[in-house]
């Protein structure tokens, strides 16, 4: 940590329709991961700030809730214009600030934009239901109405979509929204929140407080804030579930994850290892549905083995900046050693690293935090390597005799965010999707990522809640069902 004195660039919070220094004398590095220099400042905004945030949203809410749902929307479709015409340059941002590859960074942008359209859709999404004459001469309603200040809570790996995966949604169904992104990554969202502005929405409607964990456990205590949707890692997905709870809030939070592909004899095994090798090694390997062990059944394991090494030592590392690059670095320098050490205790308990991307030099960009691809084979079916979340470039092999054997390994994850199969077999693909105990299922996919009109699934200890964001399920969190029972006798009425 260093103080305000010796800023780069500070980055701002949008509070109240305006962008405010933040007062905190605590300031974080902003750092681009491919070349190790500092490109902007980031504040560890205080209580007190959020506290302003929420304030102005609460402000907002009475009139922006009145407003129609079919005038909310308008300013989306006006967002998704700017975002589309933005794209290039938030996608530099990205690559900037997080590292994965310019296309990378474009795609994680389609997707945001999805999610902008689909809740345009609120008009129709967020309809209740009714039925006359429940009993003789009553009638019964459902009507939603939005909760009123609500929050979210972002991790680094996408800084341009996941925030979409809530923001659209909650405002779209007449709640103020605050925003709190990952202190790694703040400035996509901050130009994102320029753009949002450029929409003409009503001050306070939308906020932006940058911040670490004070800021986040301010969000969850404050009074007025009524919901949370979080995404990070297990340990904090936990922690926010809990303490939301303990006020009695609704949350909703996307932890880490472990995920597993299994690898079928009969599969097409080169269009798998191309998939496979995509899923673990693209965006480094630090994406919540990245391939991270790979169960090779029966005859499939010498033919795959062979062929995703030579897939991912073919791989172009470098940066995401650069034309060609097919890989960039992972998130920081603490991350690379994290993970080249959990490389190395691989290597201690049995796996054999038949490509080792420790001690990556990438020529031009000697300060980057480089990680190459990994493959690691032969690890003991239960090691500390096959249960722990890694999150980065590295693919561990194990071994199956059967479909039977693969599935129990893959019960025993404590995590269940993701489950691939390659087959081309139908019955075998059924028996999966229908035994995999996961969220998002792919068959013959390796990032099995929901579309924004499905909820972004995930079980076990990748996430805590009922409803997840993204589609139906968002408009289910941000609105609260209200049921009026209504009876309407003759006899009371005047007669017309
Ligand atoms: P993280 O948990 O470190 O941080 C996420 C957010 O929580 C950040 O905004 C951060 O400021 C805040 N935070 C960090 N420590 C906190 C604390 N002690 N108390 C309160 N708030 C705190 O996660 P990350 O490293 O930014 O992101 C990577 C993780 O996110 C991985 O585990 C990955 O699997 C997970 N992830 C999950 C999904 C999903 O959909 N399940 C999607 C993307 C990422």
């Amino acid at each position: 940590m260093i103080t305000a004195e010796t800023a780069v660039v500070n980055v701002p919070n949008f509070i109240n329709g305006e962008w405010t220094e933040s007062k905190t004398a605590e300031f974080l590095n902003v750092i681009n991961p491919a070349t190790g220099e500092a490109i902007a400042k980031v504040p560890l905004s205080n209580a007190a700030e959020v506290g302003k945030a929420v304030e102005s949203a609460a402000r907002a809410f009475p009139e922006w809730r009145r407003t129609p749902p079919e005038d909310r929307i308008q300013y989306l479709f006006k967002l998704k214009q700017l975002l589309e015409d933005h794209l290039e340059e938030l996608a530099r941002i990205i690559t900037r600030e997080n590292g994965k590859t310019l296309g990378e960074a474009k795609g994680e942008l389609r997707r945001a934009i999805e999610n902008v359209e689909v809740a345009c859709g609120i008009p129709t999404m967020m309809q209740g239901y009714n039925l006359e004459d429940v009993a003789r001469g009553i009638d019964e309603t459902m009507i939603r109405q939005p909760l009123g200040v609500v929050a979210a809570i972002t991790p680094f790996n996408f800084p341009g979509m996941i925030p979409f995966w809530f923001l659209p949604y909650a405002i779209a169904c007449g709640n103020t929204f605050i925003l709190k992104p990952s202190e790694r990554v703040p400035l996509t969202m901050r130009r994102a929140m320029e753009l949002l502005e450029q929409t003409g929405l009503p001050r306070g409607v939308v906020s932006l407080v940058n911040g670490g964990k004070d800021a986040v456990n301010a969000l969850i205590d404050h009074p007025q804030v009524r919901a949370i949707s979080f995404v990070g890692s297990t340990r904090v997905a936990r922690h926010v579930y809990a303490r939301a709870g303990e006020h009695g809030k609704r949350a909703q939070c996307q932890g880490g994850a472990k995920n597993h592909v299994v690898v079928l004899p009969d599969a097409d095994l080169e269009m798998a290892t191309q998939i496979i090798s995509d899923s673990a090694f693209g965006c480094a390997g630090q994406r919540c549905l990245a391939v991270s062990v790979a169960v090779t059944v029966g005859e499939a394991q010498k033919k795959f083995r062979d062929s995703i090494r030579d897939t991912a030592a073919s791989l172009k590392v470098g940066n995401g900046l650069d034309s060609g690059v097919q890989m960039g670095p992972v998130i920081s320098e603490q991350s690379k050693q994290k993970i080249e050490s959990l490389i190395e205790t691989g290597a201690r308990q049995g796996g054999k690293v038949m490509l080792d991307g420790r001690k990556a030099l990438v020529p031009k960009y000697e300060r980057g935090s480089f990680v190459n691809p990994t493959v690691i084979d032969g690890l003991p079916a239960s090691s500390e390597l096959t249960d722990t979340e890694i999150f980065g470039p590295v693919l561990s092999l194990v071994h199956a005799d059967s479909m039977d054997e693969a599935l129990a390994f893959l019960a025993k994850s404590a995590y269940g965010n993701q489950a691939s199969l390659f087959t081309t077999s139908g019955a075998a693909a059924r028996r999966f999707r229908y035994e995999a105990p996961a969220g998002n299922i792919g068959i013959n996919i390796g990032v099995a990522a929901p579309m924004a009109y499905f909820p972004f699934s995930g079980w076990k200890d990748s996430f805590f809640g009922v409803m997840h964001g993204q589609g139906r399920d968002a408009v289910e969190f941000y609105t609260e069902k209200k049921v009026v029972i209504e009876r309407w006798a003759k006899e009371h009425s005047r007669k017309f």
